[in-house]
């Protein structure tokens, strides 16, 4: 039996119902969701306007979108930040406007910072990077990163890599980046994987690796095998 996963916005209310079908939703639609609406379909209906591209000094980041009030994005109810540009090809990605290298708008880190912090008095629990490949930018990444565990935020990070191959790759940042990270969603979208994925993922095979530090410990111990 395919699973729907129901998550409820606490500060609104909403329900949003992953996993859903056209013919699900006729089937639920009268008593059960009296008022449905679109909320999102992997990715949010609505974004704020990006600030203007930054002619400031410092790291940058190509950014696709900023949005708000997330509640599939990791726990609780999330600032999101979608990253420009990746390259792994998933068949059946949400998101293809994200692949290419030039699209979205070249930011400074702080301005990227300055808007996700900027909720306009809507609760938060976190903030939530995804792609796009976060890990394309391993520079404005950690910087970005850096900035928002000062402000002492809660960080999710989704890649199409999996951990174990972030955890080879020999950038310094890549590796700072995953110590400063709470919760890593990992591994690519797999479509024949999608149905009953649950929260937070897009498909069975992605991880929830909540103990990243650990874990990337183990992994680059020299004599791991
Ligand atoms: S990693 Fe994400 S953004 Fe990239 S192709 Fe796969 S699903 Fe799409």
């Amino acid at each position: 039996m395919r699973e729907l996963t129901w998550i409820v916005d606490p500060a609104t209310g909403d329900v949003v119902v992953e996993g859903l079908t056209t013919e699900d939703l006729s089937a639920l639609a009268g008593d059960l969701l009296p008022a449905s609406r679109d909320l999102n379909c992997a990715r949010p209906l609505t974004t704020v306007p990006l600030p203007i591209a930054s002619q400031a000094h410092g790291p940058v980041l190509r950014v696709a979108s900023l949005y708000h009030g997330s509640v599939v994005d990791g726990p609780g109810r999330r600032s999101v930040c979608q990253l420009q540009h990746c390259t792994h090809a998933c068949i059946g990605c949400y998101v293809p406007q994200t692949h290419s290298p030039d699209g979205g708008v070249l930011l400074g880190v702080d301005d990227v910072v300055a808007a996700l912090l900027d909720t306009a008095g809507e609760p938060r629990d976190g903030v939530s990077i995804t792609g796009g490949e976060p890990f394309l930018q391993p520079t404005g990444l950690l910087a970005l990163l850096q900035r928002l565990k000062m402000h002492g935020l809660h960080i999710v990070v989704y890649t199409g890599y999996t951990l174990e191959a972030l955890a080879r790759r020999p950038e310094p940042e890549i590796a700072e980046a995953l110590h400063l990270t709470d919760i890593l969603v990992d591994g690519p979208f797999v479509a024949r994987l999608a149905d009953d994925a649950g929260e937070w993922r897009g498909s069975r095979n992605q991880r929830i690796v909540s103990d990243v530090r650990r874990v990337v410990d183990v992994l680059t111990t020299p004599h791991f095998t």
